[in-house]
């Protein structure tokens, strides 16, 4: 691996100005990459998918950590300078320019096992979160995603039941997956700096609940978190047979629906699913 420039170089003499409407704000400082690359644990001769590499600062610490990286990028202005990386470590660095959220992952990566990394800008990475974590397949072709979000988000993803920030994003991110909050992220850390703090979350698929379809659980999480200050027995009027199913499975239907943990929620679409 030959000497790598510093990121602050690359940025200047590639003109990479950060674009506001592409949702840029880079990471510079390279031990916090390191970190952000090891949360997956050792990548010796995995595959990684990164979405938006920017000017290459967490693909670059990718490749030092050992892996064999696709990039997804938009902005063309970032290809020179990734192409350059690409030249530091023949073989290893495959860039597609594109938008992720039009591109068929598995397809892109051969249909083989991969781990997912990324500092999105944060409306394309929810919308990317949703995809990968919903549909009847599982598990999925990818082993991990660990995403930067803003902090908000990220503790939705990871909220518990009888707290403000549980709802459909929580009850999605838990029914068949271990999430958790891995790293807080200053607001400084980013260059510009966004206007709120971010952190990352860690997310792996766990067994699937046995009888459960996604998309019932999807339609009951919908009704149930739509109208959530509501009672459920008023809330899921909408939905055909859940309010007596919750009856018949003991759930009190005066309850709301930020009271009900993912497991009752899995068992409610358990029933609606026969
Ligand atoms: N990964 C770099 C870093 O950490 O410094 C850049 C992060 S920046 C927040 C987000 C990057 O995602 C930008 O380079 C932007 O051009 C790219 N991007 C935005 N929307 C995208 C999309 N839909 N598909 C692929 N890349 C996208």
């Amino acid at each position: 691996m030959a000497d790598l420039p510093p990121l602050r170089e690359v940025i200047a003499r590639h003109g990479l100005s950060a674009s506001k409407a592409l949702g840029q704000n880079f990471l510079f400082d390279q031990q916090l990459l390191d970190r952000i690359a090891a949360l997956p644990g050792p990548f010796a001769g995995r595959r990684v998918l990164e979405i938006g590499p920017g000017p290459g600062g967490l693909t670059r610490a990718l490749l030092k950590a050992g892996a064999e990286v696709t990039a997804i990028e938009m902005d063309e202005r970032c290809l020179p300078a990734l192409a350059e990386l690409g030249e530091a470590f023949p073989g290893k660095l495959e860039v597609i320019r594109g938008d992720a959220l039009k591109l068929d992952h598995n397809a892109i990566m051969g249909g083989e096992p991969y781990a997912i990394l990324s500092n999105l800008p944060y409306n394309v990475g929810t919308a990317l979160f949703t995809r990968w974590m919903g549909g009847e397949e599982w598990p999925p072709l990818w082993t991990s995603l660990t995403l930067m979000f803003q902090q908000e988000v990220a503790q939705r993803i990871v909220a518990k039941p009888g707290t403000s920030a549980y709802g459909r994003l929580a009850v999605l991110a838990q029914w068949r997956a271990q999430s958790k909050l891995a790293m807080k992220v200053h607001r400084s850390a980013f260059t510009p700096p966004p206007k709120v703090m971010s952190a990352i979350v860690h997310v792996e698929p766990a067994a699937m609940p046995e009888g459960v379809s996604a998309k019932v659980l999807e339609r009951l999480t919908e009704a149930a978190f739509g109208q959530r200050r509501k009672m459920l027995r008023q809330s899921l009027k909408g939905v055909a047979g859940a309010v007596d199913t919750l009856e018949s499975l003991g759930i009190d239907s005066q309850r709301r629906a930020e009271t009900l943990s993912v497991e009752e929620f899995e068992n409610v679409a358990r029933a609606l699913s026969q």
